[in-house]
């Protein structure tokens, strides 16, 4: 199974849709290293993520980790402290994260002054040890331009693949009149993508966008798919108390504490939910796989309009990923592009698929 463990809750940066440090309980890890490990032991194939706050605040805690229990090993991070890792653990890596959303105006309005600079230097850096998969992971918001800016990353030549969110705070509470008008340019800006991609394609090329791949994954092999970040399902969170959550980013809702790792088994918290109403009914449900649970047991938090506007970026990007589906379908049959292509992510990569 796949954990997120919270190594601190404070962060190095406040970003605009976050607010960096959050204020918490348990701030820094509390429990003993052995209770992680004897937790962890009992599960055959871990996968450990480690995540914040900015895990890369804790690097000497997260090297004790890595030194004491065998797993699969994921690091999500701002990037600004990446230098801080030595080269041999920067290899274990199956999988780095940096997250970074685009050209350097949208960034840093987003993240602070100097840096996507800073980020750019570091991964530049990481490179030269770690040769894993390294994920551009974008927040998309008001400020954004979907095709350019994932455009920008993917043409950079560091980041293996990009991956993009849409920031919640766009549904909240049913979405604001600048958010709605905002989703239509994103959709717009999606439909140019798609197009992008697929001209790409004509030349043996595909790009990493983990959205389109993901997507397009399913329609090609018509396997429904399972809620894509696995909430709930094998993928669960550890917060620096040794609480069990559903997911990492909401460990202060009680609906989304699940155990601990003093008194449960990861056997006992596989499968343990899965969103309901509207999703459960959707026609969309093989492809999209529910979007995002939290969001489906805080329903009332975006209301029916909110959630309406959420499925409608999902409709959008599955009906213009079908349209191109003949065409794709026809250039693997060509030899042009290879099926292997689209057999991604191998794990559970921290990447939801559904922005
Ligand atoms: S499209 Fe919307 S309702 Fe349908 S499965 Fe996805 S999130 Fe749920
Ligand atoms: S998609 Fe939703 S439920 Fe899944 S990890 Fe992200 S916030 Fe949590």
């Amino acid at each position: 199974m796949h954990y997120h463990l919270l190594l601190t809750q404070r962060c190095n940066l406040a970003c605009s849709y976050c607010g960096g440090t959050r204020e918490a309980e348990h701030m820094e890890v509390e429990y003993p290293l052995e209770a992680l490990r004897s937790f962890i032991a009992k599960d055959s194939e871990p996968v450990i993520a480690f995540y914040g706050g900015e895990p890369t605040l804790r690097v000497e805690l997260m090297e004790e980790v890595m030194d004491t229990i065998k797993a699969t090993y994921i690091l999500h991070t701002n990037g600004t402290l990446l230098h801080r890792i030595k080269p041999g653990y920067l290899r274990r890596f199956h999988t780095i994260l940096i997250s970074i959303d685009g050209r350097r105006e949208v960034t840093d309005a987003y993240r602070g002054r100097g840096v996507y600079d800073r980020i750019i230097r570091n991964a530049r850096l990481a490179r030269r040890h770690f040769h894993g998969d390294l994920i551009a992971r974008m927040v998309a918001s008001l400020r954004s331009d979907i095709y350019r800016d994932a455009l920008h990353l993917a043409g950079l030549g560091i980041f293996d693949h990009v991956h993009w969110q849409l920031d919640f705070e766009l549904f909240w509470d049913g979405g604001s009149e600048a958010a709605r008008e905002w989703l239509r340019s994103y959709n717009a800006g999606i439909t140019r993508l798609v197009r992008r991609w697929v001209e790409e394609m004509r030349s043996g090329r595909v790009l990493g966008f983990v959205p389109f791949i993901g997507v397009t994954r399913t329609l090609l092999t018509r396997e429904p798919a399972k809620l894509r970040c696995g909430a709930g399902v094998d993928f669960f969170a550890i917060s620096p108390s040794g609480e069990i959550t559903l997911c990492p980013v909401t460990p202060e809702y009680g609906f989304m504490r699940v155990g601990s790792i003093f008194d449960t088994s990861p056997e006992e918290l596989r499968n343990c939910t899965s969103p309901g109403e509207p999703c459960a009914s959707c026609d969309l449900l093989w492809v999209c796989g529910g979007r995002c649970l939290f969001i489906n047991l805080a329903k009332e938090w975006v209301g029916e309009q909110g959630y309406a506007l959420i499925c409608s970026t999902v409709r959008h990007l599955v009906n213009e990923l079908s349209a191109a589906l003949p065409e794709i379908e026809g250039l693997i049959e060509e030899g042009v592009i290879s099926k292997e292509a689209f057999d991604y992510p191998e794990i559970n990569n921290d990447c939801e698929v559904i922005p």
